[in-house]
């Protein structure tokens, strides 16, 4: 990616991109335990408290994890799908009996006990960065909504409204890194959605009347989470 300089207002550079508190600390968005090695170039990064951090790390792990296991189709396989995950597995063994315990269903066709929760958490810190990111408007707050669900699992229909995302009809403030994007399309596939990893991470941002934030990990989760206007 290219690492977009930030021309917007600078006021609150200073807060946590998650919780409003004094920043310490810088997190990448997403985090790299979220995405494959080689790792893309120049990661968006906001600013972030040492506590909000260390707290999605554990979270992170797991949804990484967890999907990467899913696609795998199995614990051992998962190395194919991510060395990292396989890495994980192999160093916390907590997490892989936690993960192995969660698998069920005929051997050929498993089905997975998700823990929602901990997704949900994942999935909030990922709309806060990318919006803290992307259009400079901080939702260090508890979104209005939360959403996630396997691709596979959408019926058409749904699968359709999920992935045709419009360019709102009012335009984002000027300098913001979403309205430099609109001006040179790097990141982007033209459909509105932006790329971080082929194939494994893309995202998109509304701005426009509600905040929403939809992300695609793995091509294979899909999350929406809403801050309404
Ligand atoms: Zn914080």
């Amino acid at each position: 990616m290219r690492q977009i300089p930030d021309y917007s207002d600078r006021r609150s550079k200073s807060r946590c991109a998650y919780c409003g508190g004094a920043a310490e600390t810088r997190d990448h968005v997403p985090s790299r335990v979220l995405l494959n090695e080689p790792f893309p170039e120049n990661l968006p990064v906001v600013p972030a408290c040492r506590a909000c951090n260390e707290s999605f790390s554990l979270h992170e792990q797991y949804l990484a994890c967890l999907v990467a296991v899913v696609l795998a189709g199995d614990l051992d396989a998962v190395a194919a799908v991510s060395a990292k995950a396989a890495r994980i597995l192999d160093t916390t063994p907590a997490l892989r009996a936690k993960i192995a315990s969660a698998r069920s269903g005929a051997p050929d066709r498993p089905h997975w006990a998700v823990e929602l929760e901990r997704v949900y958490i994942v999935l909030r810190k990922l709309a806060q960065g990318h919006i803290y990111y992307e259009i400079a408007e901080p939702r260090a707050f508890e979104p209005d909504s939360l959403w996630a669900a396997p691709l596979v699992a959408m019926d058409s229909a749904s699968r359709e409204q999920f992935e045709r995302v419009e360019s709102p009809n009012v335009w984002p403030e000027v300098g913001s890194r979403v309205m430099q994007r609109l001006l040179t399309s790097e990141d982007s596939r033209g459909d509105g959605w932006i790329v971080v990893q082929d194939g494994w991470y893309r995202f998109h941002v509304d701005w426009g009347g509600d905040i929403e934030v939809r992300v695609v990990l793995g091509e294979y989760l899909g999350g929406i989470v809403r801050w309404d206007a």
